[in-house]
Formats: C-alpha cells, sequence, structure tokens
C-alpha cells in the first residue's frame, strides 16, 4: 500500500500482514516500531532481487560478475554521497550500521580529541569515543547550546560534538545546526547520529553543518546490512584501518604493510554488496520523492496519535524539549501506573499492533523521563517506556487502533 500514489518504489513490503487474535479474529498486523527497524521497501528489494543475478566479489575478479559487484558497489557509494550531501574529499564508507559507524570514527579520532556528548543519547552514540564530556541534557534547545558553548570554553584542546539528529525515545528534532555553529565557532568538529532523522527528513552535511554523519539501512527501510558514515576524509585517512585485512591492505610485505587509502583502509574483507546496493536504492528513491508530502502526512499521523491519547487517561508522551519542540514519528509513553512491557505484549497478542516497552538503549534519558513522570522502579533497568513509531507504511487506522487498545488496556477494560 502506498503512503501517496506515485510512491509505489516506496511500497512497504508486507504491508498486508495479518495475524490472529486469541479469538479467532484475524486483523491486519499494525506495525508501529519503525524506530527500531523499518520495513522493507519495494525499491530495496528490487535492488537486490535486480543483483542477485549477477552477484560475485567486490573489488576482486575480472569476471563479468565481480565487474559488475564492483561499479554496482561504487555507484551505490555515489548515489548515498549524494544522499547525504558529501562535499568534494569527503569520505563515504560502508559500514554495517550506525553503532559501526560511530565507532568507526572513534577509533580514527586523534588521541588528543575531546568528544562531547549529551547524556539523552542512543548507547551507540553516548559509549564509543575514548574522552568523553558527558552534558546533561537540557530542557530546552537554548540551554543545549548555552552548555555546549560553556563547555567548549572550558575545554582546552581539539574537541568533536556528537549529537543526534532525532531522539530514538521522544523523536524530538536537536537543533544540530544551532550546536554545530557553536562547535565550529570553538574549531570543534561534530559528527549526527542520524539513525533516526533520515528516515524522516533529509539529511545534508552542509545543511546540518556536520562534518561526518553515521546511518543505517535498516531503519531507512533498507534491512541488507549496510550503514554509512560520511564525512571529512583527514582523520580517516591517517588512522590505523579498522578492520585489518584483504581490502584494507595496498601491499604487504615480509615486514611491513601499506594500508590502502580512501574508504577501502576501513572496509577490510568483502564488503556487504547488497546492503550498500538496497541502501542506496532507498537513498535514491526518496530523493525522487516529495519529502515535503511526506512530511506533511507523517505531521498528520502524529497529530493524530497525540489527539487520540488526549483521550487517554494515565498515559504521559514524554520529552526533553518539552510538547512543541519539532519531532519526527516516535513518542514514547510513561504508564505510570502501568507496566509498560507487560502492556506492549497485550497489545501484540491481544490487539495485533507492535510496538516496543524499554528504555531504547539510552538509559540516561530514559531514566530520567520515566522518573520525572512518576514511573516507579527508574532506577533499575525496569522501569519501562512504551514506544510508538511509524513511517511510510503507517495508515490512520493503524494509529486508531493504537489509541483504542491502549486505552481499553489502561482502563483495564480489556
Ligand atoms: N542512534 C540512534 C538514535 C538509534 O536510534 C539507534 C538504534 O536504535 C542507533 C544509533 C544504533 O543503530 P544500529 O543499531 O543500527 O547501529
Amino acid at each position: 500500500m502506498s503512503l501517496l500514489p506515485q510512491h509505489t518504489e516506496l511500497d512497504v513490503i508486507g504491508a498486508g500482514l495479518t495475524v490472529r487474535l486469541p479469538g479467532g479474529d484475524t486483523v491486519p498486523f499494525a506495525h508501529l516500531d519503525y524506530a527500531a527497524s523499518a520495513p522493507c521497501v519495494r525499491a530495496a528489494a528490487d535492488a537486490v532481487e535486480g543483483l542477485l543475478p549477477w552477484y560475485g566479489s567486490v573489488h576482486r575478479g575480472a569476471g563479468v560478475r565481480s565487474r559488475t559487484s564492483t561499479l554496482e558497489y561504487e555507484r551505490a557509494r555515489d548515489i548515498v554521497a549524494g544522499f547525504v550531501g558529501a562535499r568534494p574529499g569527503d569520505a563515504v564508507v560502508f559500514t554495517r550500521n550506525t553503532t559501526d559507524a560511530l565507532n568507526l570514527l572513534a577509533r580514527c579520532l586523534p588521541a588528543d580529541v575531546t568528544t562531547i556528548v549529551f547524556d539523552g543519547e542512543h548507547h551507540a552514540n553516548l559509549l564509543p569515543w575514548p574522552a568523553t564530556l558527558r552534558l546533561a541534557t537540557p530542557s530546552s534547545p537554548d540551554a543545549a547550546v548555552e552548555a555546549l558553548d560553556r563547555a567548549l570554553r572550558s575545554l582546552r584542546g581539539p574537541a568533536l560534538l556528537a549529537v543526534t539528529g532525532a531522539s530514538n525515545v521522544t523523536g524530538e528534532v536537536w537543533p544540530v545546526r544551532r550546536l554545530a555553529d557553536v562547535a565550529h565557532r570553538h574549531g570543534a568538529r561534530v559528527v549526527v547520529d542520524a539513525a533516526q532523522l533520515a528516515p524522516h527528513s533529509p539529511v545534508d552535511l552542509a545543511e546540518l553543518g556536520a562534518d561526518y554523519l553515521a546511518l543505517s539501512g535498516h531503519k531507512l527501510y533498507a534491512p541488507f546490512g549496510a550503514g554509512v558514515l560520511a564525512g571529512r576524509a583527514d582523520w580517516l585517512d591517517t588512522a590505523a584501518p579498522y578492520l585489518r585485512g584483504g581490502g584494507a591492505s595496498a601491499s604487504v610485505g615480509d615486514d611491513a604493510v601499506t594500508w590502502a587509502t580512501g574508504p577501502a583502509r576501513h572496509e577490510g574483507g568483502t564488503p556487504n554488496l547488497l546492503g550498500a546496493v538496497s541502501l542506496a536504492a532507498v537513498c535514491a528513491a526518496l530523493g525522487r520523492a516529495d519529502r515535503a508530502a511526506l512530511h506533511e502526512r507523517e505531521q498528520s499521523l502524529l497529530a493524530r496519535l497525540r489527539d487520540g491519547l488526549a483521550g487517554v487517561p494515565g498515559v504521559a508522551e514524554v520529552s526533553a524539549f518539552g510538547a512543541a519542540q519539532p519531532r519526527v514519528g516516535i513518542v514514547s509513553l510513561a504508564l505510570p501506573g502501568g507496566d509498560a512491557a507487560e502492556v506492549a505484549d497485550r497489545l501484540a497478542d491481544e490487539h495485533g499492533i507492535g510496538v516496543r516497552a524499554g528504555q531504547f538503549c539510552a538509559h540516561p534519558l530514559a531514566r530520567r523521563l520515566t522518573g520525572a513522570a512518576g514511573v516507579t522502579g527508574c532506577d533499575t533497568a525496569t522501569a519501562a517506556l512504551l514506544r510508538v513509531s511509524f513511517g511510510l507504511g503507517t495508515t490512520d487506522g493503524d494509529i486508531d487502533r493504537f489509541v483504542a487498545a491502549i486505552g481499553a488496556l489502561t482502563s483495564g477494560a480489556a
């Protein structure tokens, strides 16, 4: 089913999936967990299917399969470079996912770089950095800008700001451009974790003010195991290879190794051709799509969800910056009187609705938000939020069913 009729290449595969409920009824499965992994779209599946007959080894071999595979892999890199607005001289390295991309950058940092993070980050952007200055997530974008400015004033030596484009917990869009401007004024670099922003909004390195950007294919409708780190090449070109082995080495003597330059330096081993090509296919399809119309549609789903939830007592949307902050199609709910994990299970088992409960690999933020909302047990891993997230295949009906089901479950009526 298309979100918009002209977007057939962005049709979600499996939109017609049904599940059987305990009473025997069969209902459409309402997938509302896009933030964990988005479903595959037609463009990604077609790209994989189209390449399978030609599939061969990338950068290794003279046969037609190998040559085609090499060409397609490098074409995928060019397409992804265009999607993220890579500048001349920027590197575009294929990785496994965002976690891998950020760890790659962390390994490439010069030894004297301090990384500044806000503690609302996903663990993938909180934990990889060797020397970290961790700031509490402030209660407004203005306060975030001020906190960063203060931190950079007090810091000696080079710095990197690692910041999310959109929160995987609250869906809030972070003031990346403003933060980047402050960072650059102090001579610091900026990496944007675009894992949750890219599926919902164009991501352009220059517009974001980013030096680096990381994203995951499986959150961008291309679930074939590829991610990307794009950005300034200098640190990447001079760092030790991320994975040592074939492909990463230009020549190996008896005593010395000359490492490859460019993306190959960090892509040791046989690369994930189908992952890269399917990711590029989605990037190309999104590039052709009317992103403004997609945004409008997503915001109308968000408004529908919030309007519906306003009539459900005991359910509170959580946010770091406040309800007015722009957000993508991700909303987390605190259920002060209920067990979010149990509610998520019952939504699946009794209503055919897939959401996620937990702390979403963002424990410091989730702890704070559950604590502020009065959820008990907030010092432990058991204090859970309930997250609803959506995208291209989501219908008004999915949202309405969720609202009705959460209302029934939290009132104890079902
Ligand atoms: N950053 C954010 C904001 C995320 O939401 C996630 C995953 O949920 C990640 C990073 C890590 O992504 P991956 O598991 O694809 O590496």
